[in-house]
Parts: structure tokens; sequence; C-alpha cells
């Protein structure tokens, strides 16, 4: 059982015509970086909801959720259109196990998002935990375009503060720029290019692969790394790969 709060927006970020993040003061419990909520709003007097990966760390006061547009979607165009001051509902619980808590022990954390999939790794990166735990972190960021890319300044920003332990590797699927590898995860995985870049192998011994956005790329990068030997993780049967799906 649950109920929902009341929460407002306190502040919005338009980063494209379609991508938005917002933050929201709601009075939620704890809970752990990676984790999701689930915000609604009464639309033609139904409650509509949808969950949405914490942006935020759990130290920080507001909740922060990243989102784009799905034209024909009944949330997210009047998600969209909320202004600071406007009021929706909250979840009170927070659930996900996309979480550290989940993996295990391993030298080499890998977190690869497409598109709004990249919000609780940023969540994640924002806790001391992750720089603690792991001699390297890499984030494997996949958009269709360099404009589809948010969290630029967080993601430069942790580049400086972790330097050798922090490898960023942006994707681009629908253009080229420079130092940005083209193509998708999988492929990108299985022709060994997207640890050429990285400068780190992926492998059953040493890494911890975390997947989040499109079922495409995360059912083709279970397919990739069962290559190799690498499966699911489960409580009960640890493994080597943690996934959230969004659609
Ligand atoms: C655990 C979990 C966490 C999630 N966290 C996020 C998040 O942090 N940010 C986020 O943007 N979304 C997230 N989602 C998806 C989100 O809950 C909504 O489905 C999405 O925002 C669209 O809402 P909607 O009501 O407008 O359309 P929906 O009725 O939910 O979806 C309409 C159609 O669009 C598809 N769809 C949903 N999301 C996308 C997408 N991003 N791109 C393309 N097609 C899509 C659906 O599969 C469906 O076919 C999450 C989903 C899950 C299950």
């Amino acid at each position: 059982m649950g109920t929902w709060l009341p929460g407002v927006v306190v502040n919005k970020k338009q980063w494209s015509d379609e991508l938005f993040s917002l933050q929201i003061d709601a009075a939620i419990p704890e809970f752990n970086a990676g984790q999701f909520v689930r915000i609604a709003l009464d639309i033609n007097d139904e409650r509509i909801a949808r969950p949405y990966s914490c942006v935020n760390s759990p130290d920080e006061k507001y909740i922060e959720v990243y989102f784009n547009i799905i034209p024909d979607g009944p949330l997210t165009p009047k998600l969209a259109r909320l202004e600071i001051g406007d009021p929706l509902w909250v979840w009170d619980s927070v659930n996900g196990l996309l979480t550290l808590n989940e993996v295990p022990e391993c030298r080499h954390l890998w977190m690869c998002a497409t598109g709004t999939g990249i919000g609780p790794y940023i969540s994640i990166m924002k806790t001391d935990k992750v720089w603690n735990r792991f001699e390297k972190v890499v984030l494997v960021y996949a958009t269709r375009t360099f404009a589809e890319m948010a969290y630029q300044d967080f993601i430069n920003s942790a580049l400086n503060d972790h330097g050798g332990q922090f490898i960023y590797c942006p994707i681009l699927s629908r253009e080229e720029k420079q130092s940005m590898l083209p193509g998708r995860i999988p492929g990108l995985i299985d022709n060994g290019k997207l640890e050429a870049q990285a400068g780190v192998e992926i492998d059953a011994q040493n890494s911890h692969v975390m997947l989040c956005g499109n079922s495409g790329m995360i059912a083709d990068t279970i397919t990739v790394l069962g290559k190799r030997g690498m499966q699911k993780h489960k409580r009960r049967e640890p493994g080597h790969i943690a996934m959230e799906k969004y659609h």
C-alpha cells in the first residue's frame, strides 16, 4: 500500500524541443541512487502515473526527473507544459534495483544509457559510493544527435574531478562528431570499438554492466555480452548485467 503525495514544480529546464528536466518538491522517503519515483497528473478526471528515474542524489532536497515528450503519450506532453509552482503527484515510495547495493564485487562499473536513460547514472555519479568503490567507472551515453545529450556540464565536471577513474564514451547514431563514436551500444561492444575508446575491457571477471533506456538496446546488449559469458544479475544467482527498461 502507499499513497499519493502532493508535489510542486520548483525548477524547470528545457534542453530541446522534446527534452525536459523538472525539479519537484515532495516529501518522498529515503532512496538509493538509481531508483525511480512515480509521477502523476490528474487529466480528465483520471490520475495518469508513470515511473521516472531520480536524477538527483539521495542527499539533494528536490526530486529531479529527466524525460522526453512522446507526442501521443498520455502524460509527457502535459508534464512538459508544467511551470514553476504547478502541482503534481508523487507516489510515496521509491523503487528499482539499478543501484550500487545490487552490484556484486567487481573492479569496473559500466553504466550504459540510451536517451533519457542517463538519469539514474547522474544520480549514482553524485554519490561518493561509486568513486570509493570502483577502479574504473565508464559512462556510455548514446543518443541520436549531440543536441539530445543532456547533463554535459555535470559529466565534464565529473571528468575534471575523477580524471583517470572516470571514462566517458558518448555515442551518436545519426550524426558524426569528432571524438564521439558513431553507431549503437551493442554493435560497438561486439566490434570492440567501445572498449578500444574506453581503454578498458568488458569481461565477466572484472566488470558489471548497467543498461538503461530502450528495450532494443538492452536486449541486443545482453545478447552480445552473453557471448562473453556474462549474464543478468539476480540476487540468488549473481551475474554481470543489471537493467532498467524504459520502453
Ligand atoms: C522503471 C521505469 C523508469 C522510467 N524512467 C524514465 C525516465 O527517467 N525518463 C523517461 O523519459 N522515461 C522514463 N520511463 C518511461 C516513462 O515512464 C513513460 O513511459 C514515458 O515518459 C512516456 O510517458 P507517456 O505517458 O507520455 O507515454 P506512455 O503511454 O508511457 O508511452 C507511449 C508509448 O511510447 C513508448 N515510450 C515510452 N518512453 C519512451 C521514450 N523515452 N522514447 C520513445 N518511446 C517511448 C512506450 O513504450 C509506448 O509505446 C521509465 C519507465 C520505467 C518502466
